[in-house]
């Protein structure tokens, strides 16, 4: 649409497209009719840019819309051009309307399109912002502007940094220089300013926007409050560390001080407070309270733990939380006794929450103070939750520890009085813990852990095949056992110890063997001496009671004697006479046998005395008389290593006897078995007693020995009175034994073993055929054996 325009501005020509366009007739828009189309809102400044067009002289152009004559409007760019005469002075203006609908309507979508976005932007629940391509800012979004109430101008010239906590700043930039540079993505965490001056801690991503070339033109950013992780990650820190000192052992104190004072942080103007209760007194132990005065804390110390309006008392008898919210206007606390105390401190709110244990026994109470009237909130709750949690973790650790303290002192205490120890080993990795009590009867270094090479060392020689012996015994599964075992110390002084053992299967499989350990040298130490002093006064009874046999012996056959001699000595003399006085010398000679008579008769009565004192016969079970004699030697056998191996059968019939008589065999032969094996090094000192049926309805009793047998001049010199080949031996025990065993109607005798050592044997009727054969005391005996 082309027009031409006076120099003055009056249009004075329209094109034909014009009219047809506007619907105009030429004379209607000439000169300013055509201002009618231009819509009404266009209007004032497409005459002011006219105007100004025409006062400059120079080209120039604007858009408006113009009417269609359908009553539509479109956008039109309109282009003035002066035309000047040669002098310069301009005669006419020439114009073109170009229709620039299409592309106007398009910018407008564009527009409109951005301010949809920027809404979107503006609502999106984080704050956004968007950068230039050298990391400098562009905008922020709404909720942004609102957070931080930064300016306009703040955004774009930097002072947006201000809104970030002087400590992270410097790391922000540096990390954002650092992507701006190498367009990688940036993520970042610090504090932001809020516009009530707090800071908040936000996570920041921003990610580039790349032309088709690749290249950075935009940056977008977006960041999100994350202050409640990076609180509930603090919180979690803080009671970690708490966790920590209670597993390093801290003390209890230390633990629930270090609690208040954790507390206190989380929840500002809270004042923390742990009240340790001891049930036994029904008191508050003490105090624990880092930020109060302890003339506010310290009073509860011996307090009686009850229900009396007492916050603390009342939620540790009824298990409960108790608050009282405002301690100076709640009437249910005017007749407290502790509202003054909290008032004259300044304090107005309490609540008070039971500490339990595990098993809901009230251990403290936890109580929390504060200077205004306060109801806790759901935070607060949630961390006295917490608080009560790891007061109570922290407390039952402490008794726990404090009983397990005492058991050990009480063991270890126990362990010195009884000199035992207790050991542990380990059967699978062979390691050993030993008792602080067994280090001293070893006399190890205590401070040196112990080893199975060391306690070899330890062991005397002779007692390692028995150690090894019952370390296999374990391995092979057997789960108790019971021995003894000598030590020999770096001084050459013996220790005997005995031990008692039992193997704890683990449930992943692993064996222990626990192992009680008892010092017995002193009563080992104190038994051989009993015994020495006995045997030795038992030799001293033998020898001092046979010199009074002796002695009244000689003094019963002295009188006959000097009798005889005197009788003797007359008797000569008479025959001597002359004549010879054979009467008198007949008397004498009758005196001499009277007193020969006399002398025989008290060796008679002598021997009636000590030999031919009758059995009182009775019905014996020879396995239990055997097992009498056995438990009465056992300690001897022990002592001189005699291992016994006791095989009496079962179901043997009673045997006819005098029980200690027999007894008194049993002895003689176990006791004579182990002096022959005394001298034995070189094999086991193996002692069978074997309790048989014998043919004829007898039972027979043997002891088989390892020891030095007999010599080649046979067995019967043996059973000789007074042959022995020892030095302290009498050489009765066999001859007063076959005697006895002769009034029995038995039989003694011995035979000399295949391998080395002898078996000396006995047989007794059984009781049964010693009835019904009607034999009685004193009768002959069945056999003399070998005599
Ligand atoms: P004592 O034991 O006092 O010597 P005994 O009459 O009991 O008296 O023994 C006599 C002797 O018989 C002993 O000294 C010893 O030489 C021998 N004797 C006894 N028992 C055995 C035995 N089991 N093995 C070898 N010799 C033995």
């Amino acid at each position: 649409m082309a027009w031409s325009a006076r120099p003055d501005g009056p249009t004075e020509f329209l094109s034909k497209q014009y009219l047809d366009y506007t619907g105009l007739a030429a004379e209607q828009a000439r000169g300013w009719g055509w201002t009618a189309v231009v819509h009404a809102d266009d209007l004032d400044g497409l005459i002011t840019i006219w105007q100004t067009i025409i006062a400059s002289g120079k080209a120039g152009e604007t858009e408006a819309r113009l009417r269609r004559f359908d009553g539509s409007y479109r956008w039109f760019l309109i282009r003035a051009n002066p035309l000047r005469d040669e002098s310069g002075n301009i005669v006419k203006w020439y114009g073109v309307n170009i229709d620039i609908d299409e592309r106007k309507r398009a910018e407008d979508k564009a527009v409109e399109a951005e301010g949809e976005l920027q809404r979107t932007i503006d609502d999106i629940p984080a704050l956004v912002s968007a950068y230039y391509a050298d990391g400098s800012r562009i905008s922020i979004n709404r909720r942004e502007r609102e957070f931080t109430r930064l300016s306009a101008e703040d955004v774009t010239n930097g002072g947006w940094r201000g809104a970030i906590h002087p400590d992270d700043i410097e790391l922000e930039e540096s990390k954002w220089r650092a992507c701006v540079t190498t367009g990688e993505p940036f993520e970042h965490e610090y504090r932001v300013r809020a516009v009530d001056g707090t800071y908040r801690w936000h996570i920041a991503r921003r990610v580039p926007l790349h032309d088709e070339a690749g290249k950075v033109i935009r940056w977008y950013g977006m960041s999100h409050d994350i202050e409640g992780r990076k609180q509930a990650e603090a919180f979690l820190a803080g009671e970690k560390q708490l966790l920590e000192m209670i597993a390093s052992g801290s003390l209890l104190r230390d633990v629930l001080g270090a609690l208040c004072e954790f507390i206190e942080g989380a929840a500002p103007d809270c004042f923390c407070d742990v009240h340790m209760i001891d049930w036994i007194s029904s008191t508050f132990e003490y105090a624990v309270a880092p930020s109060l005065p302890s003339a506010y804390s310290d009073p509860i110390a011996g307090m009686p733990v009850s229900g009396e309006l007492l916050p603390c008392g009342i939620a540790a008898l009824q298990k409960i939380q108790v608050v009282a919210v405002d301690i100076e206007l709640d009437p249910r606390w005017y007749t407290s006794p502790v509202r003054s105390h909290v008032l004259r401190h300044g304090y107005r709110s309490v609540w008070s929450t039971p500490v339990c244990s595990k098993e809901g026994r009230v251990l403290a109470t936890f109580c929390i103070v504060q200077r205004k009237p306060a109801a806790p909130s759901p935070h607060h709750q949630d961390i006295i939750a917490h608080a009560t949690q790891i007061a109570s973790i922290a407390i039952e650790r402490s008794l726990i520890e404090a009983a397990l303290r005492r058991t050990e002192t009480l063991l270890s205490e126990a362990q010195r009085l009884s000199s035992t120890g207790a050991f542990s080993w380990r059967v699978d990795t062979d390691e050993i813990a030993f008792s602080e009590e067994l280090y001293r009867i070893f006399e190890f270094d205590p401070s040196a852990p112990v080893t199975l090479e060391q306690i070899r060392e330890r062991i005397h020689a002779d007692d390692i095949p028995s150690l090894t012996a019952q370390m296999a015994r374990v391995r092979g599964g057997q789960s108790h056992l019971g021995y003894e075992i000598r030590l020999r110390m770096s001084d050459n002084r013996v220790k005997y110890l005995r031990t008692f053992g039992q193997v704890i299967r683990h449930h992943d499989g692993r064996m222990e063997c626990l192992t009680a350990v008892q010092d017995d040298t002193g009563r080992r130490q104190a038994e051989e001496a009993l015994g020495k002093a006995r045997s030795e006064l038992a030799h001293v009874t033998r020898v001092s009671s046979l010199g009074a046999l002796t002695a009244s012996i000689a003094h019963e056959v002295n009188q006959p004697l000097s009798g005889i001699i005197t009788n003797a000595s007359t008797c000569l003399r008479m025959l001597a006479a002359d004549p010879p006085n054979v009467d008198g010398a007949r008397e004498t000679a009758h005196r001499t046998i009277r007193d020969g008579n006399l002398a025989a008769d008290v060796i008679a009565r002598l021997r009636a005395l000590f030999s031919k004192r009758a059995p009182t016969i009775e019905p014996v079970d020879l396995n239990e008389a055997a097992r009498e004699v056995i438990a009465l030697s056992a300690g001897d056998l022990q002592r001189s290593r005699v291992v016994l191996h006791p095989q009496l059968h079962e179901g043997l019939p009673l045997v006819a006897g005098d029980r200690v008589q027999l007894q008194l065999v049993i002895m003689n032969l176990l006791r004579n078995a182990a002096d022959a094996m005394s001298g034995v090094e070189d094999r086991p000192k193996r002692l069978v007693i074997r309790t048989e049926h014998d043919e004829d309805d007898y039972v027979r009793l043997s002891v088989e020995d390892a020891g030095a047998g007999f010599g080649a001049d046979g067995s019967e010199r043996l059973f000789e009175a007074f042959y022995t080949t020892k030095n302290e031996g009498m050489g009765i025990g066999l001859s007063v034994s076959r005697s006895i065993i002769d009034s029995h109607c038995g039989r003694l005798w011995a035979a000399a073993n295949d391998g080395p050592g002898a078996t000396f044997t006995f047989s007794v009727p059984e009781y049964s055929k010693y009835r019904s054969s009607g034999v009685q005391v004193g009768d002959s005996p069945r056999s003399v054996g070998v005599r």
